[in-house]
């Protein structure tokens, strides 16, 4: 029935399963029911409603969902709340391009307070579409009480860990080096900015700076940022480093026209810069040594003169000097560096060190400042796909350089430089004044909290995780934007008293006002009198970084301490979280940062990090390219389960990348939800009211609640350890065994007491009538009479064995195939048991049964059986292999099939060589020096072949006459039959196809029903 299931079926099962869970409360019942073990705390990282679910919100969702319905089966409690990311950039450049915005001013125009209504009115457009895809891919998660980041209660939770942190001396303000967007107008972090690096081209050119002491020579400074040189207030060199003086002498030539000149660069350096040199002409004899320190303290014209003649310049006696530096290496340049202090942070460092003066020619949107009079207005690094516009202004200096002599050479290098992760502008080092979190001077306590954490998979713990805590640098949480959680900080403008506040009702207090919503444009508002002055408190313009929303949020989900102060601390930190790669070095991080500052440990203990899913060709899945399925068309094509199943069992769960393959989905329906279909159908066939159990003795019964325990190890292993590739991947194997191996050979158990068609009667026709007489009230014969006992008891032991592992296996697949199991549970239900599988208990392997058991004897044999099994099973394959390098088919019996073996004959054997010989249809199965399958066909075997085809090709006719195996039917035989051999066997026929009659017909062989 599966095989050819039409794929539209199982989605239509699926939503008939989810309407059975909401029509009947299920996940609220999950919650409910009693929980032995207590709480199971889960933390969600919540996403934007801005989009539709992408495969990577549905790999997390998977997963986030196959834990806690594992751990709600072990007995835990656990509440799943859904949360939604409402602030921060991506929401606001949504709005801006909406708006046809193109800078921060047009916001400022507009003013903030439309902005962000605009903002908050938009951050959740898709979550009605979100409200029905989350469930309809199984997930069970409260989004009718979702918390929302943009909410009061928490904002104020924000405020609060802010404010935690503040009174610690965990926040400080500083003016520093950092990475801003131009287009943004903001400030990044350390994160933010490493998610953004991409190979670009870029050009370098090398410089030349004139001493003023010795016109004619000067020092070559190599730069690939020429737009920083109007900046330039210093050159440094390594002290300890060989310079040479290269003399260029005085050319008449044509071409090059050159007063004789000298350039000074690093020794090392100069088989670089060699092919221009000999352009150059230069004078190969003349190098003169000079040591870096004996350079320091030269003045230098610098290239540009829009800043050394301001009088009121700080510092300005100190500038355009040479300076010994460290950090200056030869490895590449010329060993001497141009120093703009305003944009880099080594540059920055030596201005402190030194105290150079401070020049920034550049605006904080990007723009050449109006003094800068040559380039004024300039934007400095525009965001653009070609490269010619995004590198215009570093084209005009260079053309500036050359008209002005200052010109070395230039080249083209290709490089990696960071860009916004939000807009995709190229960044710009800027020097600028930004709030800090102190994560340096917190390191041991950081590290030490992370050890005990669990990361699956492991090597993140100290890869990815670990080298990123190692290098982590102080927070940068200010940015200059305007629709998120504000820094809760006033400052008196007059003697810079400041005050943070970690509630909405402290910042009532002091100023009078009701306040109802604490984002930037209704905050801002409140102003108040300064305690120690005369002078005003306004809060600082700053919002916070979003990612400081994000490593709240298990404070901000439960508006903690405001409320749930009691209930949060007895369960903080969770067990479990789940996300991508990235979030290593976002969500995780800034969780584990915030939980340490205030609490001093740890906010979770288990993490499942997930890889990227990738179209089928390796390549980024992209809207543009529609390289991949839609996601909903393949849950609409082969259902949730299959998906799920498939990105389980994937290298994805263990954060390696997938290639995204509708084929592998496609697969996981063959392999394991049509196979197990398949199982359920034929049990269905044959199930009356026989309860499951597991006590037979039969030995594929035996064997296949042995296989089943395994499963259950396994599997629990895998949950266990958070490694859920594990945990899925054995349900395949089980599924194999259970359907080719366990059904196939027990098919004629199931059968019995209806009618026999099987081809084990048909080697013993006297058992198959005996079994037919068997229905007949009036069976006289006590030998009859007790086999149709035994093979009815059979029968029953087949049934409750199926039903029980049937039954066992419902559970384990719970997690991983919500709707399927749910399918197979309902079939095999009995009248005591829950109401749904996801209501039962997790089953345990039947380490209690096997304790009974073995009381008795039995069950310290179990090893033996399984491997006798596997034995069995490798034989048969082998087997099969002969008869079809052989050309002959499974259906003309052999004789006798040989296998190899040394030692004693293993135990079990006998019901072993039966069950090969079945299989292989042989009439014996035995031991021997080597492996061999006597293929001779005598004309009896000859005969008996071409009898069982003839029986498979009647069943084929009931099959296609849609009969079912009780309905008694008339033959009509083909003429191209031997009615010679068909009438000679004409009561095995009979009874095997539950014919009462057998006729000769015309074409094809026919079935009527009588
Ligand atoms: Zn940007
Ligand atoms: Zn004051």
């Amino acid at each position: 029935m599966s095989a050819e299931m039409e794929k539209s079926e199982v989605a239509k099962r699926e939503e008939e399963t989810l309407a059975f869970w909401n029509e009947r409360k299920i996940f609220e019942k999950t919650l409910e029911k009693s929980a032995p073990n207590g709480e199971y705390v889960f933390y969600d990282g919540p996403p934007f409603a801005t989009g539709l679910p992408h495969y990577g919100h549905i790999v997390a969702s998977v997963i986030k969902d196959v834990v806690p319905r594992y751990f709600t089966m072990r007995g835990y409690h656990v509440p799943r709340v859904w949360g939604w990311d409402c602030h921060g950039l991506p929401i606001e450049n949504i709005v801006e391009k909406e708006l046809g915005f193109k800078h921060k001013k047009d916001i400022l125009h507009m003013g903030v307070a439309a902005f962000n209504e605009r903002c908050r009115e938009r951050v959740l457009t898709y979550a009605s579409e979100w409200e029905k895809i989350i469930p309809r891919i199984g997930r069970w998660a409260d989004m009718k009480n979702a918390y929302r980041t943009m909410d009061k209660p928490f904002m104020e939770s924000v405020w609060w860990v802010f404010k935690q942190l503040y009174d610690k001396g965990l926040v400080y303000e500083d003016y520093r080096s950092m990475h801003i967007c131009p287009r943004c107008e903001t400030t990044l972090s350390q994160q933010e900015v490493s998610e953004g690096y991409k190979d670009v081209k870029d050009i370098a050119v090398t410089v030349k700076f004139e001493l003023v002491d010795e016109p004619g020579t000067f020092l070559l400074a190599w730069t690939t940022t020429p737009w920083t040189l109007p900046g330039n207030v210093a050159i440094a060199v390594n002290p300890d480093i060989e310079y040479v003086r290269v003399n260029i002498p005085r050319l008449e030539d044509e071409e090059v026209i050159l007063h004789e000149e000298n350039y000074i660069l690093a020794k090392s350096r100069l088989d670089a810069h060699k092919p221009i040199l000999e352009v150059l002409k230069y004078d190969a004899r003349k190098l003169e040594t000079i040591m870096g320190r004996d350079l320091v303290g030269k003045r230098y014209k610098p290239p540009f003169d829009y800043y050394i003649n301001d009088k009121n310049l700080k510092n300005r006696e100190n500038g355009w000097k040479v300076y010994a530096a460290d950090f200056v290496t030869t490895d590449t340049g010329t060993g001497i560096a141009h120093e703009a202090p305003a944009f880099g942070a080594d540059d920055w460092a030596l201005l402190k060190q030194v105290n150079l003066p401070f020049v920034q020619h550049v605006n904080g949107d990007g723009t050449m400042k109006p003094e800068v009079k040559d380039f004024a207005g300039v934007e400095v690094k525009p965001r653009s796909e070609e490269d010619n516009v995004r590198l215009g202004t570093d084209i005009a200096i260079l053309k500036y350089l050359q008209e002005h002599n200052l010109f070395f050479s230039k080249e083209n290098i290709a490089h990696s430089y960071p860009h916004c992760w939000r807009c995709d502008t190229p960044l710009l080092n800027y020097a600028t004044s930004s709030w800090f979190v102190k994560i340096e001077a917190q390191k041991d306590e950081i590290l030490r909290n992370a050890r005990p954490i669990n990361w699956s998979p492991e090597h993140i713990k100290e890869g990815r995780w670990g080298k990123w805590l190692e290098g982590a640098r102080d927070w940068s949480i200010s940015r200059q934007r305007f629709w998120a959680s504000v820094i809760p900080l006033w400052r008196c403008e007059k003697c810079k008293t400041a005050r943070v506040f970690g509630s909405a009702q402290e910042l009532e207090e002091v100023s009078g006002k009701k306040i109802d919503d604490l984002h930037k444009h209704i905050v801002d508002d409140i102003v108040f009198s300064c305690w120690q002055c005369d002078g005003e408190m306004h809060r600082i313009p700053d919002v916070l970084d979003t990612w400081f929303d994000s490593g709240s949020m298990p404070y901000g989900e439960r508006h903690y301490p405001f409320e749930n102060k009691e209930k949060f601390e007895k369960v903080f930190p969770a067990q479990f979280i789940a996300e991508g790669l990235d979030q290593t070095r976002a969500w995780f991080y800034y969780m584990h940062i915030l939980a340490v500052s205030i609490f001093g440990r740890n906010a979770f203990q288990n993490v499942i990090v997930n890889g990227i899913v990738l179209a089928e060709d390796g390549k980024k899945m992209s809207k543009k390219l529609k390289n991949y399925p839609d996601p909903m068309e393949v849950v609409e094509k082969y259902g949730a389960d299959a998906l799920r199943f498939y990105l389980l069992s994937s290298p994805v769960v263990g954060a390696e990348n997938l290639s995204f393959s509708e084929k592998g989905v496609d697969e996981v329906v063959k392999k394991n939800i049509g196979r197990l279909g398949n199982v359920l159908a034929f049990y269905q066939l044959y199930a009356n009211d026989t309860p499951r159990d597991w006590k037979s003795g039969n030995i594929l019964d035996r064997w296949i609640l042995l296989r089943l325990d395994e499963l259950i190890r396994e599997v629990t292993k895998g949950f266990e350890t958070y490694q859920l590739d594990a945990a899925s991947r054995p349900i395949t194997g089980f599924i194999d065994d259970l359907s080719v191996w366990y059904v196939r050979r027990s098919r004629d158990r199931f059968k019995t007491a209806d009618f026999s068609a099987s081809a084990a009667s048909l080697r013993d026709p006297a058992e198959s009538s005996a079994v037919s007489q068997s229905t007949s009230p009036d069976s006289a014969s006590p030998r009859l009479a007790f086999e149709a006992e035994k093979s009815a008891l059979d029968k029953r032991n087949a049934l409750a064995t199926l039903r029980y592992a049937l039954h066992d296996l419902s559970r384990v697949m719970a997690p991983i195939t919500p709707f399927f199991a749910e399918y197979i549970f309902q079939a095999v239900r009995e009248s005591e048991d829950e109401e749904s599988v996801h209501l039962t208990n997790w089953p345990e392997a039947r380490a209690t049964a096997n304790f009974i058991q073995r009381i008795f004897g039995a069950g310290k044999d179990d090893e033996q059986l399984l491997s006798a099994m596997s034995f069995a099973r490798d034989a048969v394959t082998n087997a099969l292999m002969q008869r079809s390098e052989a050309g002959i088919k499974v259906r003309q019996p052999l004789t006798k099939l040989t296998i190899k073996h040394e030692g004693p004959e293993p135990i079990f054997w006998k019901d072993i060589a039966q069950i090969i010989s079945d299989e292989v249809n042989v009439k014996s199965s035995v031991l021997g020096a080597r492996t061999e399958l006597d293929t001779a066909i005598t004309p009896e075997l000859r005969e008996e072949g071409a009898v069982r085809d003839f029986v498979r090709s009647v069943q084929e006719a009931r099959k296609k006459a849609k009969l079912t195996p009780r309905d008694k039917v008339k033959v009509f035989y083909g003429a191209g039959a031997d009615e010679g051999v068909l009438l000679k066997h004409e009561v095995e026929i009979l009874a095997a196809t539950n014919a009462a009659e057998l006729t000769k017909g015309e074409g094809e062989v026919r079935v009527e029903k009588i």
